[in-house]
């Protein structure tokens, strides 16, 4: 992945052009702080929103891009669909409460939030159904291992093009990011910050020190140097810029090497295997 600037993209399997750096809304409340929080981003030069239909907050994020001064072209946006709501009919559906909350025409990538087990099938046909339609960019997954993309590599006609999944120094799985490139499905990073947490990782503090950074920009360019999207979430707007002030440095491979050793299989959220949501 070559990396230039914030509005830098990855080439997905499909051609579809999909920012390496976005901002997360997970928790970011509906009304004037979502608003708030993606216009201040834009002004910063994102260009990639990453919303799910359980954030609650698809409204303020589609009325932030509308009144901003970025054409909706310009703007990749992710929506979910939430597990109560996976099955053929049911996804399709639910789709179309996202859009219209979003108050979009089309969406650039949707996904299947978490596996559940006996849907996956069905919901990956909805997810095929509206791609061929011209309602989707691009279709993929998140939290899926490999046991469950290969579930739909078994039934697909279309590939998915993303997984986005926890990672972060503590969680790497080096073994999914090498099958999901084997299959050109794009890794993509969720709580790349260890949801706030990074601060407290000793080896990142070293780092932030030698490279004048602070331990988001690191880990954050760490994300990027291993070829994975991330869309670090936050309301402050001091935090939404500098976590962005990504493009005006480089890991030396021998740190990116030292960071990948921190793992610890240790997730903050629950493991795809065992959900009871
Ligand atoms: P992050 O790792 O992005 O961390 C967010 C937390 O870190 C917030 O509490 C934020 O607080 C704080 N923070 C932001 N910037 C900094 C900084 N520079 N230094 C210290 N703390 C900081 O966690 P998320 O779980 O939000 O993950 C990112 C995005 O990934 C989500 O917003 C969502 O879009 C997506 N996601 C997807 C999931 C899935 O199942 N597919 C699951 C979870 C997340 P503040 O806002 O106050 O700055």
């Amino acid at each position: 992945m070559e990396i230039t600037d914030i509005s830098g993209c990855v080439l997905l399997n499909n051609n579809v052009k999909m920012p390496y750096f976005g901002l997360g809304v997970f928790l970011t409340p509906e009304g004037k702080e979502v608003i708030n929080a993606v216009k201040y981003a834009l002004d910063c030069g994102y260009r990639h929103i990453d919303t799910a239909a359980l954030y609650n907050n698809e409204k303020g994020v589609g009325t932030a891009i509308s009144e901003s001064n970025v054409p909706r072209k310009d703007v990749f946006v992710t929506s979910k669909v939430w597990n109560s709501d996976q099955g053929y009919s049911s996804t399709l559906k639910a789709f179309e409460t996202s859009l219209h909350k979003l108050g979009f025409d089309y969406l650039d990538l949707y996904l299947i939030h978490w596996p559940i087990k006996n849907k996956i099938k069905d919901t990956w046909k909805a997810l095929e159904t509206l791609y061929k339609q011209g309602r989707v960019k691009a279709i993929g997954v998140s939290n899926f291992m490999k046991h469950h993309l290969d579930e739909i590599l078994s039934i697909a006609e279309i590939k998915p093009m993303v997984n986005q999944v926890e990672f972060h120094p503590y969680l790497i799985q080096q073994d999914l990011i090498d099958y999901c490139n084997s299959n050109q499905i794009q890794y993509e990073a969720w709580s790349p910050l260890i949801r706030g947490r990074i601060d407290e990782v000793e080896l990142i503090r070293k780092l932030a020190k030698k490279y004048q950074k602070s331990p988001a920009q690191i880990v954050l360019r760490w994300d990027l140097q291993k070829g994975v999207v991330t869309i670090p979430k936050s309301v402050k707007p001091e935090r939404i810029l500098s976590n962005s002030q990504i493009f005006d440095f480089k890991l030396e491979s021998e740190d990116v090497k030292m960071i990948d050793r921190l793992e610890r299989k240790e997730r903050i959220g629950p493991d795809p295997d065992d959900i009871d949501f």
